[in-house]
């Protein structure tokens, strides 16, 4: 893999710049404090790619919240598999609390399936999905539709705000497209 020592060069194209992005956290956050008002909800990140976006959301919801984290997995490279596998389970019991998944991107919607599926044998008292993009065209599974969207956005493979390739990029604070050449050889 070819990257370049200042990972912004490997960007194509600025999809979402870092005011954009925490202006709509913002306002998801004040959205999730209106509709919890009275409850404690639990805030469940997906691991790694929701770090940004979870500890943004988090910093803009003023009700007692609680931090939960899930490592789960589904892609190889640019392509997602399908099949997802929960690697690390760090789970305090979510039995009879308000959880919300705190997604990094909603793609073709098996990631979630898979989750949703766990997060109900746990007993949860509700569950939503709040997720900071969401590329709703490419979905194959029905009836995965997060309450709460950051962003609708074409098919493209982005990176950066939390969000990788081959686990670099995360570290851009907006979200961009990377270009063909970086990934063009890796995957043949
Ligand atoms: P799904 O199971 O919905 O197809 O894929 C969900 C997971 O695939 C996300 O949690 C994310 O880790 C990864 N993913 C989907 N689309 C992209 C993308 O455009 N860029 C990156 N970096 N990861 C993606």
């Amino acid at each position: 893999m070819k990257i370049s020592t200042n990972i912004n060069k490997d960007v194509e194209f600025v999809l979402i710049d870092n005011k954009a992005l925490n202006k709509r956290i913002k306002e998801l956050g004040k959205e999730i404090t209106k509709d919890y008002k009275g409850k404690n909800p639990v805030l469940l990140c997906l691991l790694k790619g929701s770090l940004h976006f979870m500890t943004k959301l988090a910093e803009n919801i003023t009700l007692p919240i609680e931090y939960e984290c899930l490592k789960a997995s589904s892609y190889a490279n640019t392509v997602s598999t399908g099949k997802v596998s929960v690697l690390v389970n760090m789970l305090n019991s979510i039995k009879d609390k308000d959880v919300i998944i705190v997604e990094d991107i909603v793609d073709t919607g098996h990631t979630m399936k898979n989750i949703l599926e766990i997060l109900e044998k746990e007993g949860a008292r509700s569950i939503e999905i709040a997720t900071m993009l969401n590329k709703q065209a490419r979905r194959e599974v029905e009836g995965i539709n997060p309450k709460y969207v950051g962003f609708e956005i074409p098919d493209y493979f982005v990176i950066g705000f939390g969000l990788d390739y081959n686990e670099f990029y995360r570290n851009l604070p907006y979200i961009g497209v990377l270009k063909e050449e970086v990934y063009k050889n890796n995957e043949q």
